[in-house]
Protein backbone atom coordinates (compact mmCIF):
# COMPACT_ATOMS: atom_id res chain seq x y z
CA UNK A 1 0.00 0.00 0.00
CA UNK A 2 2.80 2.17 0.49
CA UNK A 3 5.53 3.48 -1.51
CA UNK A 4 3.30 2.93 -4.65
CA UNK A 5 5.95 2.49 -7.97
CA UNK A 6 2.94 2.56 -10.06
CA UNK A 7 3.11 5.74 -9.96
CA UNK A 8 5.53 6.44 -12.26
CA UNK A 9 3.65 4.41 -14.68
CA UNK A 10 0.98 6.00 -14.44
CA UNK A 11 2.68 9.41 -14.90
CA UNK A 12 4.62 8.01 -17.86
CA UNK A 13 1.17 6.89 -19.00
CA UNK A 14 0.18 8.90 -22.36
CA UNK A 15 -3.90 8.66 -21.59
CA UNK A 16 -3.02 10.92 -18.63
CA UNK A 17 -2.16 13.75 -20.75
CA UNK A 18 -3.95 12.83 -23.96
CA UNK A 19 -7.42 13.80 -23.05
CA UNK A 20 -7.75 17.06 -24.18
CA UNK A 21 -4.38 18.42 -25.83
CA UNK A 22 -5.44 22.28 -25.25
CA UNK A 23 -4.72 21.33 -21.48
CA UNK A 24 -1.17 20.54 -21.48
CA UNK A 25 -0.20 24.46 -21.98
CA UNK A 26 -2.73 25.50 -19.71
CA UNK A 27 -1.16 23.43 -16.91
CA UNK A 28 2.79 24.28 -18.32
CA UNK A 29 1.81 27.63 -17.40
CA UNK A 30 -0.03 26.99 -14.28
CA UNK A 31 2.87 25.52 -12.76
CA UNK A 32 5.02 27.64 -14.14
CA UNK A 33 6.97 31.11 -14.35
CA UNK A 34 3.46 33.36 -13.16
CA UNK A 35 5.79 34.79 -10.44
CA UNK A 36 8.01 36.61 -12.70
CA UNK A 37 6.82 38.17 -15.80
CA UNK A 38 9.84 37.19 -17.78
CA UNK A 39 11.63 37.67 -20.98
CA UNK A 40 10.85 34.57 -21.92
CA UNK A 41 9.52 34.99 -26.40
CA UNK A 42 5.88 35.41 -27.00
CA UNK A 43 6.11 32.00 -28.99
CA UNK A 44 8.75 28.99 -29.54
CA UNK A 45 8.57 30.11 -32.73
CA UNK A 46 9.63 33.80 -32.27
CA UNK A 47 12.82 32.53 -30.36
CA UNK A 48 13.63 29.84 -33.05
CA UNK A 49 13.98 32.49 -35.89
CA UNK A 50 15.41 34.90 -33.79
CA UNK A 51 19.53 35.50 -34.28
CA UNK A 52 21.54 35.87 -31.04
CA UNK A 53 22.06 39.18 -30.63
CA UNK A 54 19.15 40.98 -32.18
CA UNK A 55 17.40 41.07 -28.50
CA UNK A 56 15.97 44.37 -27.51
CA UNK A 57 19.27 45.75 -25.81
CA UNK A 58 20.60 45.87 -29.35
CA UNK A 59 18.33 47.55 -30.67
CA UNK A 60 18.68 50.80 -28.27
CA UNK A 61 22.30 51.32 -29.72
CA UNK A 62 20.56 51.77 -32.60
CA UNK A 63 19.70 55.42 -32.67
CA UNK A 64 23.06 55.86 -31.07
CA UNK A 65 24.90 54.51 -33.84
CA UNK A 66 22.71 56.12 -37.03
CA UNK A 67 23.46 59.40 -35.44
CA UNK A 68 26.81 59.26 -36.61
CA UNK A 69 25.89 59.54 -40.51
CA UNK A 70 25.26 62.92 -39.38
CA UNK A 71 28.88 63.59 -40.07
CA UNK A 72 28.70 62.37 -44.02
CA UNK A 73 31.73 64.33 -45.49
CA UNK A 74 31.08 66.87 -48.36
CA UNK A 75 32.88 66.39 -50.99
CA UNK A 76 34.76 69.65 -52.49
CA UNK A 77 33.54 71.90 -54.94
CA UNK A 78 36.68 73.13 -56.14
CA UNK A 79 37.40 69.40 -57.16
CA UNK A 80 34.47 69.78 -59.72
CA UNK A 81 35.83 72.84 -61.47
CA UNK A 82 38.85 70.66 -63.33
CA UNK A 83 37.56 69.97 -66.62
CA UNK A 84 39.84 67.05 -67.37
CA UNK A 85 37.34 63.83 -67.87
CA UNK A 86 40.00 61.87 -66.60
CA UNK A 87 40.35 63.59 -63.72
CA UNK A 88 37.28 63.53 -63.27
CA UNK A 89 36.93 59.98 -63.49
CA UNK A 90 39.77 59.54 -60.89
CA UNK A 91 38.05 62.05 -58.91
CA UNK A 92 34.72 59.83 -59.20
CA UNK A 93 36.51 56.23 -57.93
CA UNK A 94 38.18 58.77 -55.47
CA UNK A 95 34.86 59.43 -53.93
CA UNK A 96 33.51 55.85 -54.59
CA UNK A 97 36.71 54.41 -52.33
CA UNK A 98 36.45 57.28 -50.15
CA UNK A 99 32.93 56.48 -49.68
CA UNK A 100 33.32 52.89 -48.90
CA UNK A 101 35.81 53.38 -46.65
CA UNK A 102 32.94 55.37 -44.78
CA UNK A 103 30.86 52.71 -45.10
CA UNK A 104 33.63 50.08 -42.96
CA UNK A 105 34.62 52.91 -40.87
CA UNK A 106 31.18 53.33 -39.62
CA UNK A 107 30.82 49.66 -39.80
CA UNK A 108 33.26 49.54 -36.84
CA UNK A 109 32.30 51.94 -35.37
CA UNK A 110 29.04 50.83 -34.59
CA UNK A 111 30.43 47.24 -34.09
CA UNK A 112 32.39 49.21 -30.95
CA UNK A 113 29.37 51.10 -29.98
CA UNK A 114 27.41 47.54 -29.59
CA UNK A 115 27.45 47.00 -25.71
CA UNK A 116 26.19 43.35 -24.79
CA UNK A 117 22.87 43.36 -23.12
CA UNK A 118 23.62 44.44 -18.98
CA UNK A 119 23.07 40.40 -18.13
CA UNK A 120 25.76 39.06 -20.84
CA UNK A 121 28.46 41.98 -19.53
CA UNK A 122 28.44 41.78 -15.90
CA UNK A 123 30.30 38.54 -14.28
CA UNK A 124 27.67 36.86 -12.14
CA UNK A 125 27.97 34.41 -9.80
CA UNK A 126 25.08 32.07 -9.70
CA UNK A 127 23.62 30.48 -6.20
CA UNK A 128 21.83 27.78 -6.85
CA UNK A 129 19.22 26.50 -4.47
CA UNK A 130 20.72 28.89 -2.67
CA UNK A 131 23.73 27.33 -1.98
CA UNK A 132 25.87 25.88 -4.42
CA UNK A 133 28.27 29.25 -6.25
CA UNK A 134 29.40 29.10 -9.91
CA UNK A 135 31.23 31.59 -11.86
CA UNK A 136 29.02 33.01 -14.82
CA UNK A 137 30.45 31.96 -18.53
CA UNK A 138 30.01 33.89 -21.33
CA UNK A 139 30.63 32.71 -24.43
CA UNK A 140 30.03 34.77 -27.54
CA UNK A 141 28.47 36.92 -25.28
CA UNK A 142 26.14 34.63 -24.20
CA UNK A 143 25.57 34.30 -20.67
CA UNK A 144 25.74 30.40 -19.99
CA UNK A 145 24.19 28.51 -17.02
CA UNK A 146 25.36 25.07 -15.58
CA UNK A 147 22.72 22.24 -16.39
CA UNK A 148 24.58 19.41 -14.53
CA UNK A 149 24.14 21.95 -11.61
CA UNK A 150 20.21 22.59 -12.34
CA UNK A 151 19.62 18.82 -12.84
CA UNK A 152 21.15 18.14 -9.34
CA UNK A 153 19.25 20.72 -8.20
CA UNK A 154 15.69 19.79 -9.80
CA UNK A 155 16.18 15.91 -9.54
CA UNK A 156 16.34 15.50 -13.53
CA UNK A 157 16.78 12.13 -14.75
CA UNK A 158 20.15 12.20 -17.04
CA UNK A 159 20.67 9.83 -19.59
CA UNK A 160 22.51 9.35 -22.99
CA UNK A 161 25.93 9.45 -23.44
CA UNK A 162 28.92 12.19 -22.45
CA UNK A 163 28.20 14.15 -25.61
CA UNK A 164 23.79 13.78 -25.89
CA UNK A 165 22.66 14.39 -22.54
CA UNK A 166 19.11 14.02 -21.85
CA UNK A 167 17.68 15.48 -18.67
CA UNK A 168 13.86 13.59 -17.77
CA UNK A 169 11.85 15.27 -15.78
CA UNK A 170 8.85 12.79 -13.55
CA UNK A 171 6.13 13.54 -16.50
CA UNK A 172 8.21 11.95 -18.24
CA UNK A 173 9.02 14.96 -21.11
CA UNK A 174 12.55 15.62 -21.32
CA UNK A 175 15.33 18.07 -22.83
CA UNK A 176 18.30 16.87 -24.62
CA UNK A 177 21.53 19.29 -25.51
CA UNK A 178 24.56 17.57 -27.64
CA UNK A 179 27.85 18.68 -27.19
CA UNK A 180 28.53 21.21 -29.53
CA UNK A 181 25.71 22.03 -30.99
CA UNK A 182 23.25 24.79 -30.37
CA UNK A 183 19.98 23.07 -31.32
CA UNK A 184 18.07 21.03 -28.22
CA UNK A 185 15.50 18.74 -28.36
CA UNK A 186 12.33 19.08 -26.11
CA UNK A 187 10.38 15.74 -26.86
CA UNK A 188 9.48 15.86 -30.44
CA UNK A 189 10.66 19.43 -31.16
CA UNK A 190 13.80 21.17 -31.74
CA UNK A 191 14.45 24.56 -30.55
CA UNK A 192 17.80 27.01 -31.52
CA UNK A 193 19.44 28.10 -28.08
CA UNK A 194 21.77 31.25 -28.37
CA UNK A 195 24.63 28.97 -28.30
CA UNK A 196 25.91 25.69 -28.36
CA UNK A 197 25.94 23.42 -24.69
CA UNK A 198 29.26 22.96 -23.87
CA UNK A 199 31.12 21.01 -21.60
CA UNK A 200 33.44 22.64 -18.71
CA UNK A 201 35.52 21.91 -15.52
CA UNK A 202 33.95 18.38 -13.98
CA UNK A 203 32.46 17.88 -16.70
CA UNK A 204 29.50 20.15 -16.09
CA UNK A 205 27.22 20.60 -19.12
CA UNK A 206 26.56 24.18 -19.45
CA UNK A 207 23.97 25.81 -21.94
CA UNK A 208 22.72 29.20 -22.33
CA UNK A 209 20.81 30.65 -19.68
CA UNK A 210 18.01 31.70 -22.24
CA UNK A 211 16.87 28.52 -22.79
CA UNK A 212 15.82 28.09 -18.88
CA UNK A 213 13.99 31.16 -19.07
CA UNK A 214 12.37 30.42 -22.11
CA UNK A 215 11.92 26.35 -21.73
CA UNK A 216 11.81 25.34 -18.32
CA UNK A 217 8.90 26.12 -16.07
CA UNK A 218 8.85 26.09 -12.00
CA UNK A 219 11.71 27.89 -12.14
CA UNK A 220 12.86 31.45 -10.01
CA UNK A 221 15.72 32.93 -11.92
CA UNK A 222 16.51 36.18 -10.62
CA UNK A 223 18.89 38.85 -11.38
CA UNK A 224 20.66 40.94 -8.80
CA UNK A 225 22.45 43.21 -10.25
CA UNK A 226 24.13 44.96 -7.20
CA UNK A 227 25.53 41.80 -6.00
CA UNK A 228 26.25 40.27 -9.31
CA UNK A 229 24.51 37.06 -8.69
CA UNK A 230 21.96 34.90 -10.19
CA UNK A 231 19.72 33.16 -8.16
CA UNK A 232 17.90 30.03 -9.32
CA UNK A 233 15.59 28.42 -7.08
CA UNK A 234 12.55 26.17 -7.55
CA UNK A 235 9.53 27.74 -7.35
CA UNK A 236 7.62 27.28 -4.03
CA UNK A 237 4.29 27.12 -4.21
CA UNK A 238 2.61 29.10 -1.47
CA UNK A 239 1.82 27.97 1.99
CA UNK A 240 5.26 26.47 1.71
CA UNK A 241 7.53 26.68 5.16
CA UNK A 242 11.36 26.94 5.51
CA UNK A 243 11.23 23.99 7.09
CA UNK A 244 9.10 22.02 4.85
CA UNK A 245 8.79 23.84 1.06
CA UNK A 246 6.83 21.73 -1.79
CA UNK A 247 7.53 22.89 -5.21
CA UNK A 248 6.60 23.28 -8.59
CA UNK A 249 6.68 20.84 -10.48
CA UNK A 250 9.74 21.73 -13.16
CA UNK A 251 8.70 20.91 -16.80
CA UNK A 252 9.94 21.53 -20.36
CA UNK A 253 7.09 24.06 -21.74
CA UNK A 254 7.84 23.70 -25.58
CA UNK A 255 4.03 23.46 -25.98
CA UNK A 256 2.67 26.06 -23.29
CA UNK A 257 5.41 28.54 -24.00
CA UNK A 258 2.80 31.92 -23.42
CA UNK A 259 4.01 34.75 -21.66
CA UNK A 260 1.67 35.05 -18.76
CA UNK A 261 2.00 38.80 -17.55
CA UNK A 262 0.41 37.89 -13.92
CA UNK A 263 -2.65 35.93 -14.72
CA UNK A 264 -5.44 37.04 -16.24
CA UNK A 265 -8.69 35.63 -15.51
CA UNK A 266 -9.70 33.47 -18.97
CA UNK A 267 -12.99 33.39 -19.84
CA UNK A 268 -13.17 29.93 -21.33
CA UNK A 269 -11.77 28.62 -17.83
CA UNK A 270 -14.08 30.76 -15.91
CA UNK A 271 -17.36 29.38 -18.25
CA UNK A 272 -19.21 26.85 -16.44
CA UNK A 273 -21.70 25.15 -17.55
CA UNK A 274 -24.66 22.98 -16.63
CA UNK A 275 -23.42 19.39 -17.58
CA UNK A 276 -26.07 17.20 -20.07
CA UNK A 277 -26.66 14.46 -17.26
CA UNK A 278 -28.64 11.70 -18.20
CA UNK A 279 -31.03 11.89 -15.46
CA UNK A 280 -32.78 14.88 -14.32
CA UNK A 281 -30.51 16.24 -11.07
CA UNK A 282 -31.72 19.70 -10.75
CA UNK A 283 -32.43 19.31 -7.34
CA UNK A 284 -29.16 18.46 -6.76
CA UNK A 285 -27.90 21.54 -8.17
CA UNK A 286 -28.07 23.43 -5.09
CA UNK A 287 -25.47 20.63 -3.88
CA UNK A 288 -23.28 20.27 -6.57
CA UNK A 289 -23.15 24.39 -7.93
CA UNK A 290 -23.24 25.74 -4.21
CA UNK A 291 -24.28 29.45 -4.26
CA UNK A 292 -21.53 30.07 -1.18
CA UNK A 293 -18.67 28.75 -3.79
CA UNK A 294 -15.80 29.63 -2.07
CA UNK A 295 -16.56 28.01 0.85
CA UNK A 296 -15.53 24.79 -0.05
CA UNK A 297 -11.82 25.69 -0.50
CA UNK A 298 -10.01 24.66 2.83
CA UNK A 299 -6.99 23.49 2.07
CA UNK A 300 -5.41 20.86 4.33
CA UNK A 301 -1.90 18.85 3.84
CA UNK A 302 1.00 18.11 5.14
CA UNK A 303 2.35 21.94 5.59
CA UNK A 304 -1.25 23.50 6.49
CA UNK A 305 -2.85 21.71 9.37
CA UNK A 306 -6.28 21.98 10.55
CA UNK A 307 -7.17 22.77 14.10
CA UNK A 308 -7.34 19.28 15.97
CA UNK A 309 -10.65 20.96 17.42
CA UNK A 310 -12.34 21.39 13.98
CA UNK A 311 -15.45 19.83 13.63
CA UNK A 312 -17.11 20.41 10.32
CA UNK A 313 -20.58 21.80 10.43
CA UNK A 314 -23.80 20.19 9.34
CA UNK A 315 -22.56 16.51 8.75
CA UNK A 316 -24.74 13.86 7.90
CA UNK A 317 -24.96 10.01 7.16
CA UNK A 318 -23.15 8.80 3.51
CA UNK A 319 -25.67 7.17 1.63
CA UNK A 320 -23.75 5.34 -0.27
CA UNK A 321 -21.16 3.77 2.14
CA UNK A 322 -19.94 0.17 1.57
CA UNK A 323 -22.79 -1.92 2.83
CA UNK A 324 -20.87 -3.98 5.20
CA UNK A 325 -22.27 -2.26 8.44
CA UNK A 326 -20.05 0.74 8.33
CA UNK A 327 -21.18 4.49 8.79
CA UNK A 328 -19.11 7.30 7.05
CA UNK A 329 -20.61 10.76 7.72
CA UNK A 330 -19.84 13.94 5.35
CA UNK A 331 -20.69 18.00 5.19
CA UNK A 332 -23.98 17.80 3.56
CA UNK A 333 -23.88 19.72 0.79
CA UNK A 334 -20.87 17.79 0.02
CA UNK A 335 -22.91 14.82 0.48
CA UNK A 336 -25.54 15.16 -1.68
CA UNK A 337 -23.67 16.18 -4.85
CA UNK A 338 -21.96 12.74 -4.10
CA UNK A 339 -25.63 11.74 -4.40
CA UNK A 340 -25.96 13.23 -7.67
CA UNK A 341 -22.60 11.51 -8.52
CA UNK A 342 -23.99 8.26 -8.17
CA UNK A 343 -27.32 8.53 -8.97
CA UNK A 344 -25.36 9.85 -12.79
CA UNK A 345 -22.29 6.58 -11.72
CA UNK A 346 -25.23 3.95 -11.73
CA UNK A 347 -26.64 5.09 -14.69
CA UNK A 348 -23.57 5.29 -16.75
CA UNK A 349 -23.39 1.42 -16.18
CA UNK A 350 -20.85 1.92 -12.68
CA UNK A 351 -22.84 0.24 -10.11
CA UNK A 352 -19.83 -1.20 -7.44
CA UNK A 353 -18.54 1.80 -6.50
CA UNK A 354 -19.04 2.29 -2.89
CA UNK A 355 -17.64 4.87 -0.14
CA UNK A 356 -15.47 3.27 2.37
CA UNK A 357 -14.32 6.60 4.08
CA UNK A 358 -15.65 9.86 4.76
CA UNK A 359 -15.17 12.15 7.61
CA UNK A 360 -12.68 11.34 10.11
CA UNK A 361 -11.87 13.24 13.62
CA UNK A 362 -8.59 13.89 14.49
CA UNK A 363 -8.09 11.28 17.14
CA UNK A 364 -9.70 8.92 14.38
CA UNK A 365 -7.00 10.07 12.41
CA UNK A 366 -4.21 9.77 15.13
CA UNK A 367 -5.51 6.02 15.94
CA UNK A 368 -5.35 5.40 12.19
CA UNK A 369 -1.76 7.07 11.53
CA UNK A 370 -0.37 4.63 15.20
CA UNK A 371 -1.70 1.69 13.41
CA UNK A 372 0.16 2.55 9.81
CA UNK A 373 3.13 2.76 12.35
CA UNK A 374 3.12 0.15 14.40
CA UNK A 375 2.43 -2.48 11.06
CA UNK A 376 5.25 -0.78 9.23
CA UNK A 377 7.70 -1.15 11.94
CA UNK A 378 6.20 -4.56 12.48
CA UNK A 379 7.25 -5.62 8.41
CA UNK A 380 10.36 -4.22 9.16
CA UNK A 381 11.70 -4.48 12.70
CA UNK A 382 14.98 -2.67 11.29
CA UNK A 383 13.16 0.24 10.91
CA UNK A 384 13.74 3.42 13.39
CA UNK A 385 10.13 5.29 14.56
CA UNK A 386 11.39 8.17 12.06
CA UNK A 387 12.42 6.07 9.28
CA UNK A 388 8.56 4.28 10.08
CA UNK A 389 6.99 7.64 10.09
CA UNK A 390 8.35 8.82 6.59
CA UNK A 391 7.17 5.49 5.40
CA UNK A 392 3.46 6.04 6.92
CA UNK A 393 3.30 9.90 5.84
CA UNK A 394 3.54 9.00 1.67
CA UNK A 395 0.43 7.03 2.41
CA UNK A 396 -1.34 8.10 5.53
CA UNK A 397 -2.09 12.17 6.97
CA UNK A 398 -0.52 13.16 10.24
CA UNK A 399 -3.21 13.38 12.51
CA UNK A 400 -4.12 17.42 11.96
CA UNK A 401 -3.09 17.08 8.20
CA UNK A 402 -5.38 14.81 6.92
CA UNK A 403 -8.41 16.36 4.68
CA UNK A 404 -11.13 13.71 5.70
CA UNK A 405 -11.29 15.93 9.05
CA UNK A 406 -12.60 18.72 7.43
CA UNK A 407 -15.54 16.01 6.45
CA UNK A 408 -15.68 17.67 2.56
CA UNK A 409 -13.76 14.48 0.96
CA UNK A 410 -14.64 10.35 0.84
CA UNK A 411 -12.71 7.76 -0.41
CA UNK A 412 -14.52 5.82 -3.18
CA UNK A 413 -13.52 2.80 -5.30
CA UNK A 414 -14.89 -0.98 -6.15
CA UNK A 415 -11.90 -2.78 -4.66
CA UNK A 416 -11.60 -4.59 -1.27
CA UNK A 417 -9.54 -1.75 0.05
CA UNK A 418 -8.00 0.93 -1.32
CA UNK A 419 -5.55 0.44 -3.78
CA UNK A 420 -3.94 2.18 -6.92
CA UNK A 421 -4.94 -0.30 -9.23
CA UNK A 422 -8.13 1.66 -8.89
CA UNK A 423 -6.96 4.09 -11.79
CA UNK A 424 -7.01 0.47 -14.15
CA UNK A 425 -11.07 0.04 -13.70
CA UNK A 426 -13.32 1.52 -16.03
CA UNK A 427 -15.08 3.24 -13.25
CA UNK A 428 -12.07 4.97 -12.31
CA UNK A 429 -11.80 6.54 -15.98
CA UNK A 430 -15.46 7.97 -15.55
CA UNK A 431 -15.01 9.50 -12.39
CA UNK A 432 -12.12 10.92 -13.65
CA UNK A 433 -13.64 12.71 -16.58
CA UNK A 434 -16.96 13.14 -14.68
CA UNK A 435 -16.23 13.94 -10.99
CA UNK A 436 -16.01 18.00 -11.87
CA UNK A 437 -19.34 17.80 -13.31
CA UNK A 438 -20.68 17.40 -9.44
CA UNK A 439 -17.84 19.57 -7.86
CA UNK A 440 -15.66 16.77 -6.66
CA UNK A 441 -11.71 16.45 -7.91
CA UNK A 442 -9.26 13.80 -7.26
CA UNK A 443 -7.44 15.45 -4.82
CA UNK A 444 -3.88 13.51 -4.80
CA UNK A 445 -3.83 13.23 -8.73
CA UNK A 446 -0.97 10.83 -10.44
CA UNK A 447 1.16 14.26 -12.07
CA UNK A 448 1.18 16.01 -8.76
CA UNK A 449 2.93 13.91 -6.29
CA UNK A 450 5.56 16.17 -6.14
CA UNK A 451 3.10 18.98 -5.34
CA UNK A 452 0.48 17.59 -3.04
CA UNK A 453 3.56 15.57 -1.00
CA UNK A 454 0.75 12.61 -1.57
CA UNK A 455 1.04 9.38 -3.76
CA UNK A 456 -1.44 8.96 -6.39
CA UNK A 457 -4.96 7.90 -4.90
CA UNK A 458 -7.58 7.24 -7.47
CA UNK A 459 -9.85 7.13 -4.69
CA UNK A 460 -9.83 9.68 -2.70
CA UNK A 461 -12.16 12.75 -4.22
CA UNK A 462 -12.63 15.98 -2.46
CA UNK A 463 -15.70 18.32 -2.89
CA UNK A 464 -14.85 21.81 -3.87
CA UNK A 465 -18.09 23.15 -5.46
CA UNK A 466 -18.34 22.66 -9.49
CA UNK A 467 -17.47 26.18 -10.01
CA UNK A 468 -13.96 26.24 -9.17
CA UNK A 469 -13.90 21.97 -9.63
CA UNK A 470 -14.17 22.85 -13.18
CA UNK A 471 -11.74 25.29 -13.18
CA UNK A 472 -9.09 22.92 -11.70
CA UNK A 473 -10.12 20.54 -14.04
CA UNK A 474 -9.67 23.00 -17.20
CA UNK A 475 -6.47 24.30 -15.65
CA UNK A 476 -5.31 20.52 -14.78
CA UNK A 477 -4.55 22.31 -11.51
CA UNK A 478 -4.48 20.44 -8.25
CA UNK A 479 -5.56 21.82 -4.76
CA UNK A 480 -2.38 23.62 -3.81
CA UNK A 481 -1.65 24.68 -7.28
CA UNK A 482 -4.98 26.42 -7.81
CA UNK A 483 -5.51 27.76 -4.23
CA UNK A 484 -2.12 29.63 -5.24
CA UNK A 485 -3.55 30.50 -8.56
CA UNK A 486 -6.58 32.34 -7.11
CA UNK A 487 -4.54 33.93 -4.61
CA UNK A 488 -2.13 35.62 -7.32
CA UNK A 489 -5.22 36.09 -9.20
CA UNK A 490 -6.59 38.37 -6.75
CA UNK A 491 -3.10 40.25 -6.82
CA UNK A 492 -3.44 41.56 -10.50
ZN1 LIG B 1 -8.77 9.67 1.55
Amino acid sequence: MNNFDENNEFVKRPSNNTQAGQQTPQRRVATGDIRRPNNAPQSNREQIRRPAQSNSNTKKQAPQAYSQKAHTPKIKKENLKIKSSDMLRNILIFIAMLAGLLIIGFSLLLSSLYVAPEKVKANYTYIYDGKTEFSSVVVNKVLYMNMTELSDMCNFIVSGSKDCLRYTVDNGEFAEFTVGSASAKINADIVNMEGAALVRENENVWIPLSFAESYISGLDIQYDEEHNTISINRQELSGSTKDNPFYSKITFRIKGSQTLDGIKEDTDIGAVTTPDFINDLSEYEQYMDPQNRDDYLILVNKTSHIDENYLPENLVSITNVRKDGRKEQMVECAEKALQALFIEMKSAGYTDVSVTSGYRSYNKQSSLFNTYLQRERANNPSLTLEDAKEIVLTYSAFPGTSEHQTGLCVDMHNLSSADVSFANKAAYTWLKENCYKFGFVIRFPEDKVDITGYSFEPWHYRFVGRYHATRMYNLGMCLEEYVDYLSRAEEH
